[in-house]
């Protein structure tokens, strides 16, 4: 498939603000989104990426073609072809289009049970190709609540990126108690974590807040000095919403 415009992510650090739709949106509706977005983003803003289901990964990423926006996929399996059913596989994404992959999601680990291991082997493999890997780590509130917050982090980044081009990923953190429960990090919490993210990955690695971002919390979070961007579920489903998200947004 002929790509749009091409960034490099590798030693640039980006503001981005990515949409996980999650397993929502029928083709029509997600053609439909992508049409009515492109022309209402302006410039200056942040990098706009959504992560839609593979089933309408192909039509969406058809319909960017020519807009800022990168359509990529939620998921990735860590191996190239073969016998196992239900996978994608890193080639498959490419031929439709897909200009990222979520590596490692909150629910991927927690709801399928994706290992350590598994992801940094996701890892690994997308970067043979073209993808630009999503990174997504985080912590339970269990975690938060045992004060081990930066040590699973530094245990989930050390794992992912073992052997692994750090300045072609971004990273997600992504607190685990704030995933669809309304409750966000405060600002204040988030910058703190990213701030220690940021002592690991180095200054070009562009890090993105998620959990429970919403157009009311936005700005806010990315004011921060670390936050470059954000993560949005629930709130990327509806337009207008995640416009008013992007608009809170600028380039460094
Ligand atoms: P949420 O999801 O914005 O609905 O909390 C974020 C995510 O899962 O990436």
């Amino acid at each position: 498939m002929e790509l749009g415009i091409v960034l490099d992510y590798s030693l640039m650090r980006r503001v981005i603000v990515a949409g996980n739709w999650k397993m929502h949106k029928t083709l029509p509706e997600a053609v439909d989104f992508v049409r009515r977005l492109a022309p209402r983003l302006g410039e200056g803003q942040a990098d706009v990426w959504l992560a839609s289901s593979y089933t309408a990964l192909a039509v969406a990423a058809q319909a960017a073609i020519g807009s800022p926006i990168l359509v990529g996929a939620q998921n990735i399996s860590d191996q190239p072809d073969g016998a196992f059913t239900g996978e994608v596989s890193l080639s498959q994404l490419e031929d439709v289009g897909a200009r990222f992959a979520l590596i490692g999601h909150s629910e991927r680990r927690h709801v399928f049970g994706e290992s350590d291991a598994l992801i940094a082997s996701k890892m690994r493999h997308a970067l043979t190709g073209s993808l630009t890997p999503l990174l997504c780590i985080g912590e339970t509130l269990q975690d938060r609540q045992d004060n081990r917050t930066e040590a699973v982090l530094e245990q989930q980044l050390s794992t992912a990126l073992e052997s692994v081009d750090v300045s072609r990923c971004v990273v997600a953190y992504e607190p685990v108690w704030a995933i669809g429960t309304g409750h966000s990090a405060t600002p204040e919490q988030a910058q703190e974590t990213h701030a220690f993210c940021r002592t690991l990955l180095g200054a070009d690695v562009s890090i993105l807040y998620g959990g429970s971002v919403k157009p009311d919390n936005a700005a806010a979070l990315m004011s921060q000095p670390d936050i470059d961007g954000v993560l949005v579920g629930g709130a990327s489903l509806d337009l207008e919403s995640f416009l008013s998200i992007i608009q809170e947004s600028h380039q460094p």
